[in-house]
Formats: structure tokens, C-alpha cells, sequence
């Protein structure tokens, strides 16, 4: 099913939603998580800012999920199909801002993709990354398709192909922005 054709005003108002909605969970979450220990602080070192690194906060959700955003129910009202929706408790983790919220153990490879979206959301702050996530969305018409999230991928796969190799996230993300690839 087709994504349904938004006016400007409809899409300002689903990007302000899901600032708030991230803006919201991360308070959520923020006061029961922890900071990296030694051993994902230095396998992530050699990629991220030591800023980054330090504001980072996560937490492994054991009996319980994240729950979808409260507006979902306006947007099927506005013609989205429920199953196009990204179905947040059915992912692995999601990053609000500094705060990584997972609902499976740390492995290397997820923490890396989570602390991508970190530095993304430091180099765009928050209504930009919003923006941008809701925008790739429409366009793009699934999740994968989103290009925050192509970028987490395609640099959480060349971290996993070689974990040795460091180079600067960053200025991975930088170029990114630069070229207008969000
Ligand atoms: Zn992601």
C-alpha cells in the first residue's frame, strides 16, 4: 500500500510529534542508564569523539518494550497503513538522541550503529535529525529506506568488516551532510 499524499502543514506537524516523542523517551529513559564500560569504550574509541563517547548513556530493557509513538493512531487516520509504520518494539534498539535504548544484549556491531545515530543527532540536533527521519520515511516508504539509517548501516558494516581499521565516524556523517545526503 502506497504511502498517502501529505500537505506541508501535515508533514510539519508529524515532525514536531516525533521530536516531542523523542525528546519525551529520552527523558523516559535517560535516568536509568548507564554510561559505556572500559571494554565498549575502547572498541569504539578509535571511531567516535570522546565527547560522544562520554554523553552516551544505554540500557538493556529486559522484560518489557518500547512502545510505539501515541500519534500513530492520527497518522492511520491520515491514511497510512499500521504494518508501513516503523514498529519500535520490534526493534533491536533505538537511539533518542544520547540515550540507546536496546532490547537485546550489546554486541559490538549494534552498539556502533546506535552511536552513528548519536553523532548524527549531535551534527543535525533535533528537529533537523526529525526532520530528516520523517522526510526519508516519505520518500522512501519503509525504515531501510530512511538514509540515517542507510548511513548507520553501511558504516556499522564497514566497522564489522574491519574492526582494526579506525576512521572518524564523524567526518563520515559530516560528508554526509555536506553532500545532502539526508
Ligand atoms: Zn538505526
Amino acid at each position: 500500500m502506497p504511502l498517502p499524499k501529505l500537505d506541508d502543514s501535515q508533514i510539519a506537524w508529524i515532525i514536531k510529534e516525533v521530536a516531542a516523542y523523542i525528546d519525551r523517551q529520552r527523558q523516559t529513559y535517560r535516568q536509568r542508564a548507564v554510561p559505556l564500560d572500559q571494554n565498549e569504550r575502547a572498541a569504539m574509541q578509535p571511531f567516535f569523539p570522546a565527547s560522544c563517547l562520554d554523553s552516551t548513556r544505554v540500557v538493556l530493557l529486559s522484560d518489557q518494550r518500547v512502545t510505539n509513538p501515541p500519534f500513530y493512531g492520527e497518522l492511520i487516520k491520515m491514511g497510512f497503513d499500521a504494518l508501513s509504520l516503523p514498529d519500535f518494539k520490534r526493534m533491536t534498539a533505538i537511539t533518542y538522541m544520547d540515550t540507546i535504548v536496546s532490547h537485546e544484549p550489546f554486541t559490538e556491531r549494534l552498539l556502533f550503529h546506535e552511536l552513528v545515530h548519536v553523532v548524527q543527532y549531535e551534527k543535525l540536533g533535533l528537529p533537523e535529525f526529525a526532520a530528516k527521519y520523517v522526510r526519508g520515511f516519505l520518500s522512501g516508504g519503509s525504515y531501510e529506506a530512511i538514509p540515517l539509517e542507510r548511513n548507520a548501516y553501511e558504516l556499522d558494516a564497514r566497522f564489522a568488516a574491519a574492526p582494526a581499521k579506525p576512521y572518524s565516524v564523524e567526518a563520515e556523517v559530516e560528508a554526509w551532510i555536506r553532500a545532502g545526503r539526508f
